[in-house]
């Protein structure tokens, strides 16, 4: 028999002090240890619904019936499976200062069969516990990283099931093909009608034309999700470190008078209308015989030559811009305040002052209707994909189905032809963790009228 699970505990809300704290057990003495706590209770709590506990700390309990009080506390009781990791789990609200949380952890650890969590150990176990699946999993982290609302909307409907109902329901598509395919090997001599065999390929193609889709997204989801690259570029002292200041409000980027001070990269994050952002400042793109700035200015090529969107910096009188604005390149005359004159910026271009922040909300409006943009024409789709994990895995599945059918076509080798179904069809489980290709196979045998 499998040794009982470890209870887990661990303060849930974020360490430091503050009104409240919740502290979250999980695991079969998590009712034994409410009741430990919180002996007045004299039984569990209603499920679900917040009880008013005085909690002590079991080991002061005396004959005598002096006890040491931790705190007054909100219980929280969720009896299994109907709770987040499938297990029981009780909530212990309590006052968030140091002394209390510490007396009730000391309390917990004292308790047998009770342990601290490892990180992620509450969603490990809701994801073994078949409470959420992989995709799930890692939306929940990627809701509580989440600074944009647009990184939030998106992980809260990865976190729905957006994306798990798709890879999952291409899953059991791919599996009913592949119970055919090995159907037409192990009934080989009773005559599968050939037009179920070209459905089986029909329903493969049409399959790896929508992986295909949902990869050709140019990984939108994964900068919703990242946040979108802009890198500013230009010659020196154009003002691309003062700009980065300016927009992140902080210092950040050394500004000095001398030529080719920023040697390094230096980013600073942005929420441009919900998107994040990265703005990206780089060496000044200027040939240069020191190595140091050499190694700048080519980390500075790749950095623009990557991004979604470049900021093109210039300044009034100096060289022209030596790069045409397009849809990922915005040009900025930098320096505005110097411009005596009352001549127009040039066609297409920014103006602006780093110095004074004149024009700022218009370049800043700009850039975030660029990222709309990019947003608008990409994400046709619902639910693109989150991560190089799924990228990586519907890749391989997609390589898998198109051997598939290639050697459907090519004389239907339909050994081979299965054994790609079966590695395209566990590229797709690995997404959601579900790996379970035969299980899924046995029950759409058991229903599977040929030759029975
Ligand atoms: P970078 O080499 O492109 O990063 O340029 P910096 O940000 O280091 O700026 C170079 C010089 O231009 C500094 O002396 C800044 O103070 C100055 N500068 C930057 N922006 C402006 C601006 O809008 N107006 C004026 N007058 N000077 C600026």
């Amino acid at each position: 028999m499998a040794a009982e699970p470890q209870t887990i505990f661990a303060l849930a809300s974020a360490p430091g002090r503050a009104g409240i704290a919740v502290v979250r057990v999980s695991g079969p003495r998590a009712g034994h240890a409410v009741l430990a706590l919180a002996p007045d209770l004299g039984s569990l709590p209603l499920p679900r619904l917040a009880t008013r506990a005085v909690l002590y700390a079991p080991e002061s309990i005396s004959a005598s019936g002096d006890r040491d009080k931790i705190d007054e506390a909100l219980v929280l009781w969720f009896p299994g499976p109907a709770s987040f990791t499938g297990e029981d789990v009780a909530e212990f609200h309590i006052h968030g200062g140091h002394a209390v949380l510490d007396s009730l952890i000391t309390s917990l650890s004292g308790l047998e069969g009770l342990t601290p969590a490892g990180p992620g150990e509450f969603s490990r176990r809701a994801f073994e516990n078949g409470k959420m699946d992989l995709t799930a999993v890692e939306a929940i982290a990627d809701l509580v990283d989440a600074e944009t609302s647009a990184q939030r909307r998106q992980a809260l409907a990865q976190m729905g099931g957006a994306l798990a109902a798709r890879y999952d329901g291409w899953r059991e598509r791919l599996v009913k093909s592949m119970a055919f395919a090995e159907a037409s090997i192990d009934f080989a001599e009773e005559d599968i009608p050939d037009d179920l065999a070209r459905q089986s390929i029909e329903a493969l193609k049409a399959l790896a034309d929508e992986i295909d889709l949902h990869l050709a997204d140019d990984g939108i989801g994964e900068r919703i999700r990242d946040g979108f690259r802009i890198a500013l570029t230009g010659a020196p002292n154009v003002g691309k470190s003062s700009l980065l200041n300016a927009l992140a409000k902080r210092d950040v980027a050394i500004v000095s008078d001398i030529a080719g001070t920023t040697r390094d990269v230096i980013e600073v994050p942005l929420d441009l209308g919900g998107y994040a952002a990265t703005l990206v400042d780089t060496a000044g793109l200027r040939d240069s015989d020191d190595a140091i700035e050499q190694e700048g200015v080519r980390r500075a090529r790749d950095q623009a030559a990557a991004a979604d969107l470049r900021l093109h910096l210039f300044e009034p009188g100096g060289a022209p811009p030596d790069v045409d604005a397009d849809e990922g390149t915005l040009l900025v005359q930098n320096k505005s305040d110097l411009v005596t004159e009352d001549a127009e910026a040039p066609k297409g271009v920014i103006r602006i002052s780093a110095r004074t922040g004149n024009g700022l909300s218009i370049l800043i409006g700009e850039m975030t209707a660029r990222i709309r943009e990019q947003v608008s024409h990409r994400a046709a789709a619902s639910a693109p994909l989150t991560r190089a994990r799924h990228r990586t895995a519907l890749e391989e599945c997609r390589a898998a189905l198109r051997r598939a059918i290639a050697s459907a076509g090519a004389g239907a080798d339909e050994e081979m032809m299965a054994e790609d179904m079966r590695v395209a069809a566990q590229a797709l489980g690995r997404i959601t963790g579900r790996v379970d290709v035969e299980e899924l196979l046995d029950r759409i045998f058991r229903d599977f009228c040929i030759g029975k």
